[in-house]
């Protein structure tokens, strides 16, 4: 995550203690997902969790550089999952973004529905153990409440706010949600956005993705959707988004903006989606336009993924996923059975869970 981005000029009070509630339940009587939706979302949440190990490496790199490390699949080992990269991976390892949306994931979980404090609560847990916390999230994080965190950290950045850290971590809240309708979803995705991300747009663009992942899972052409959602969004904020994310528009276009923003970022991975049919060419699509590779193949990874359904995701890249969420208790380890767990979890199946292990159970 690189938080150092444009912003627009946040006028108005973006936060939960004004324009959000800081408690929206979930559905009471959702969707039932049939088998088939349950793999899509399966495929959203561990597809995010590929994009974010498979791009880590090349964080901050130059574009192209996935395809030059490898110009043809490797299969054996762990495959193209190679760690390393800026913050020192382990080969498999989700990054910060998978981090976040495994935290907003089990907040709503155990709350059973997006609770603002027991976010921050999670969310400033998981900080104090973290390898890599973008500027915008740990400067927000640093302050004892949310109220008025996300304000405080966009002054303190100059009003830079708009980046793509709470677009990355909505994919968890979108499994939760998309058994419910659009618009609660899109709420929740903006209030989680509002604890952090002081600026309107970093808000919408995480409710854009969030949608883009849920109507994915219900097996709707997403992309498709992408006129009528950016109706929701009001001027001046609708403007760019629906420049950048036209089908008109691609990586060379001369407006693009930085990855590290919401807009490039959005825009980047629906450009991965809409440009290619498999899963595994969009991750490195979006992997391979260069700067936050991690985040921006994270995001495609989750609308891909649900797409192609966790089927669709070679299944060399989820054998071999691993990482640790910091918790009130210490540490939490997710490996690919213990994601797919939460997933299902996610999607409110609660038999046959399988518990992620502490460290101390690991000792
Ligand atoms: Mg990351």
């Amino acid at each position: 995550m690189n938080e150092q981005e444009p912003t627009t000029d946040a006028t108005q009070i973006a936060g939960p203690d004004s324009d959000f509630p800081i408690r929206i339940p979930l559905p009471t009587a959702p969707v039932a997902f049939d088998a088939i939706a349950m793999q899509r979302l399966v495929g959203a949440f561990l597809g995010s969790a590929v994009g974010d190990a498979l791009g880590a490496p090349f964080e901050f790199g130059p574009a192209g550089a996935y395809s030059a490390r490898f110009p043809e699949p490797v299969i054996g080992g762990t495959g193209e999952l190679i760690g390393g990269g800026p913050f020192i991976w382990a080969p498999g390892e989700f990054t910060d973004d998978t981090q976040m949306a495994i935290a907003l994931g089990e907040s709503i979980i155990a709350c059973n529905g997006f609770d603002a404090d027991d976010v921050w609560t999670r969310f400033q847990a998981w900080r104090r153990g973290a390898q890599d916390c973008g500027s915008l999230t740990n400067r927000a994080l640093s302050n004892s409440s949310w109220l008025g965190a996300a304000e405080d950290a966009h002054h303190a950045l100059r009003r830079r706010s708009a980046a793509n850290g709470s677009l990355m971590r909505v994919t968890g809240l979108a499994c939760a949600y998309a058994a419910g309708d659009e618009a609660t979803l899109i709420e929740a995705a903006r209030a989680q956005s509002a604890l952090t991300h002081f600026d309107p747009a970093a808000g919408w663009g995480a409710a854009i993705g969030a949608a883009l992942i849920r109507r994915s899972i219900l097996g709707e052409d997403a992309l498709a959707a992408i006129p009528g959602l950016l109706e929701l969004i009001d001027e001046p904020i609708r403007g760019r988004f629906a420049e950048m994310l036209d089908p008109s528009w691609s990586p060379n276009d001369p407006n693009d903006v930085s990855n590290g923003s919401v807009w490039g970022c959005l825009a980047q991975a629906v450009w991965a989606v809409r440009t290619n049919d498999t899963f595994a060419n969009a991750v490195i699509a979006a992997i391979d336009l260069g700067g936050d590779t991690d985040t921006v193949a994270a995001v495609a990874g989750a609308i891909a993924g649900a797409r192609s359904s966790v089927q669709g995701i070679p299944s060399r890249w989820l054998t071999y996923l691993n990482g640790v969420v910091g918790t009130g208790d210490g540490t939490a380890r997710y490996d690919n059975a213990a994601l797919q767990d939460l997933a299902r979890r996610l999607a409110g199946l609660t038999g046959n869970s399988i518990a992620t292990q502490s460290e101390e159970e690991l000792t």
